[in-house]
């Protein structure tokens, strides 16, 4: 697929496994296929959200997602140590880098140790052409959107328009992720879909 040539080369160059699909039902069935009796943790994400990954993989996996748990902190905990780790990302540089924020942690600290494979599903949105420009849109786009989603009382939420590196007790961007390449003993995929997906 033309449009991701550049950041597959370079994702790959990094040690990240690519896979591009057109569609996000073509990127489902892939997974679905991929992820087969194994314990699957999810983070919190709008793009596994609208694949229907969880209804999908749980018909033949152990899936732990705090977005389908009364329990969310236990469910949290428990995805920390499953074979497989499931994230989208806030953004992604056409140069390779994977930029991911987060409040509580789960997220982020999951993409970084205790899983066999992360897979990270990015629809093009995410894609920007630089380092920086990756992180202006995880800032100052993804975040804001996943403030006013949450109903938060920061500035973002309430204007909607950028980040305002608030200091408001209700942040909730706590800690920043940028992944240069697959972290030691762990393998990663990242599964691109040309379709605007997520936040
Ligand atoms: S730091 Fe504050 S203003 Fe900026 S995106 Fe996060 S919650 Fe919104």
């Amino acid at each position: 697929m033309e449009r991701f040539d550049t950041v597959k080369r370079n994702l790959e160059q990094r040690g990240f496994a690519v896979r591009t699909f057109a569609t996000a039902g073509e990127a489902a069935a892939y997974l679905d296929g991929a992820i087969d009796g194994k314990t699957v943790g999810v983070g919190g994400s709008v793009t596994v959200e609208q694949l229907g990954l969880y209804e999908l993989l749980e018909k033949h996996n152990t899936v732990i997602w705090h977005w389908r748990r009364e329990d969310k902190a236990g469910a949290r905990r428990e995805a920390m140590d499953t074979d497989v780790y499931l994230s989208s990302a806030n953004g992604l540089a056409e140069s390779g880098e994977i930029i991911n924020i987060d409040g509580i942690g789960n997220r982020v600290g999951a993409t970084l140790f205790g899983h066999e494979k992360v897979y990270f599903v990015i629809g093009r949105n995410k894609l920007a052409p630089t380092y920086d420009e990756a992180l202006w849109r995880a800032r100052n786009v993804a975040s804001p959107k996943n403030a006013r989603k949450l109903g938060k009382k920061t500035p973002c939420a309430v204007k909607g328009d950028r980040c305002y590196d608030c200091k408001s007790p209700e942040r909730i961007c706590r800690g920043l992720v940028t992944l240069w390449g697959p972290m030691m003993g762990m393998e990663m995929e990242v599964v691109l879909i040309d379709e605007d997906l997520g936040l």
